[in-house]
């Protein structure tokens, strides 16, 4: 088999402003893709309900991120939004991806620069809203938020959509299955993605 034919593993990195739905495309890929791992990774925000410790974070208090972290623990961390910190667990994208298993990292966009500084042969995803008000209708939406977080994440999400063209793909959240699903075929191809 030559190179280009052969399916090879790969990390694949999603990123895309807040509210596009990355948690909720990564949540369809866990629930509807096993065969794809999907980073758990550490946070000091506090559980929103329903979030389950180890399956949808790990929720850490401050110190014992800032250990991990200064342990050179994380792949990448970051503090995102200005407040609470997250990062990706470094070992077990080593181990999964030595496995041979398709790895999928959902993090933000100062992560993905840094995983792309460690990690170049990573594929990088940009997740895209259909439109700017559709975002910000999903925002509102939401409710998780109050008025002064909702303007920060917005601020961020601004400056999130300009770094667009980093990216290697991007693929826009019309429809979570059909984002999810157009993901999952990217971790899949063996066609010559990467922009040069
Ligand atoms: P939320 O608190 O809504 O679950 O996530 C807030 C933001 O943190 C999202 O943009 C999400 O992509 C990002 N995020 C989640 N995990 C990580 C991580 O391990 N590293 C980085 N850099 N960002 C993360």
């Amino acid at each position: 088999m030559t190179e280009a034919a052969a399916p090879r593993p790969r990390l694949v990195v999603l990123a895309g402003p807040t509210a596009v739905g990355k948690g909720t495309v990564a949540a369809y890929v866990r629930d509807h893709h096993p065969e794809v791992w999907l980073s758990v990774s550490a946070t000091t925000r506090a559980p929103r309900p329903g979030e389950r410790d180890g399956v949808h974070y790990h929720f850490l208090d401050r110190a014992e991120f800032e250990r991990r972290r200064d342990a050179g623990e994380f792949l990448e961390w970051a503090t995102v939004h200005g407040t609470n910190l997250y990062g990706t667990p470094r070992w077990p994208v080593d181990e999964v991806l030595a496995e041979g298993r398709p790895a999928l990292l959902e993090i933000d966009l100062q992560g993905a620069r840094q995983v792309r500084e460690s990690m170049p042969e990573a594929l990088f995803v940009f997740l895209a809203p259909p439109s700017w008000d559709e975002l910000v209708r999903r925002l509102v939406g939401r409710g998780t938020e109050d008025e002064a977080e909702r303007a920060r994440r917005l601020t961020t999400a601004r400056a999130e959509i300009a770094a667009q063209a980093e990216f290697d793909v991007t693929v826009v959240n019309d429809d979570v299955r059909r984002a999810a699903e157009e993901l999952v075929s990217l971790m899949r191809s063996t066609h010559r993605l990467k922009r040069d």
